[in-house]
């Protein structure tokens, strides 16, 4: 496995491969767990050369605290990315990718960044993308992964390839959940054990709504908020019904797939988000 830490080592190397070779990239945070590792495998079975990336983006941080408190376990993350023979690890400085003082820029992506996350972490979504077409300007990869976890995101980044008028495609991979149904992510870790367990209820709430589509959407939207609401551990910041193109709100079902249910909420001040597609 090659590590590099600058934008300049990386791409010299990746001078010596053709452009036969399909490049799969994976930009992630680090803390690595098993949802980034399930995005790594597919990217090594769908491409010849895998690259994962390892920054926290500073200007996709709407809280300064969030930012500080982000881990970082580098050693470890390296380790599970060698066990899995992923060929390149980049894991720039923000001096490599920023120019001193250097802001996000702004993007504009219609409807995709109105709601949800584009309404309570203001900045962030210009912030993801301007490290997204920073990623992409250096690396041009044939295909680039990305978690469904993250389902705004992704249909931003989507729109991002459109609007830079290039040939990447944009792979979305879907959720890996622990055994309880709560979706992976480094933030449960800072869950108590109660908390953890307690902090299925947002899983059971989507596919309480899978199961149950035969209901009008705002049927739905009380149970969930009521199901918050007895819940005095939790905080429900949304539970949004969108139409999974526009990401715009919906009253009433669009056709099968073509729906999302997306729930962020805070318990024990940690902020969990996920969805389901129906
Ligand atoms: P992050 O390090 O949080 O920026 O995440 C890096 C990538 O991993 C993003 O594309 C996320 O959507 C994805 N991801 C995070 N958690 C999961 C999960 N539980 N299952 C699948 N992908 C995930």
């Amino acid at each position: 496995m090659h590590i590099f830490k600058t934008k300049k080592e990386l791409q010299k190397f990746l001078l010596s491969f053709t452009k036969e070779e399909k490049v799969g990239f994976v930009p992630t945070m680090g803390a690595l767990h098993e949802g980034h590792l399930s995005i790594v495998e597919q990217s090594k079975k769908q491409c010849d050369i895998t690259i994962c990336s390892i920054f926290v983006n500073p200007t996709q941080f709407n809280n300064a605290s969030d930012l500080d408190n982000y881990p970082n376990t580098l050693k470890a993350d390296l380790e599970k990315l060698e066990q899995l023979a992923c060929d390149i690890v980049y894991t720039p400085t923000i001096a490599d990718l920023y120019k001193n003082g250097e802001k996000a820029k702004e993007f504009d992506f219609g409807t995709l960044t109105i709601g949800m996350e584009g309404e309570f972490r203001p900045g962030h979504f210009n912030g993801m993308a301007t490290i997204v077409e920073k990623f992409f300007n250096i690396i041009n990869p044939t295909k680039a992964f990305f978690g469904q976890k993250d389902l705004q995101q992704l249909q931003i980044v989507k729109a991002l390839a459109k609007q830079m008028e290039s040939d990447i495609q944009i792979i979305g991979i879907p959720t890996i959940r622990e055994e309880s149904g709560l979706a992976k992510s480094s933030r449960n870790e800072l869950l108590s054990t109660s908390a953890k367990q307690e902090a299925t209820l947002v899983y059971k709430c989507l596919k309480y709504c899978k199961n149950n589509q035969e209901l009008a959407i705002p049927t739905l939207e009380k149970y969930i908020q009521e199901q918050f609401k007895n819940n005095t551990h939790f905080k429900l910041e949304y539970i949004d019904f969108v139409s999974l193109n526009t990401l715009l709100p919906i009253t009433k079902w669009e056709a099968k797939n073509q729906n999302a249910i997306c729930i962020a909420a805070y318990i024990e001040g940690v902020r969990l988000i996920d969805n389901i597609i129906l």
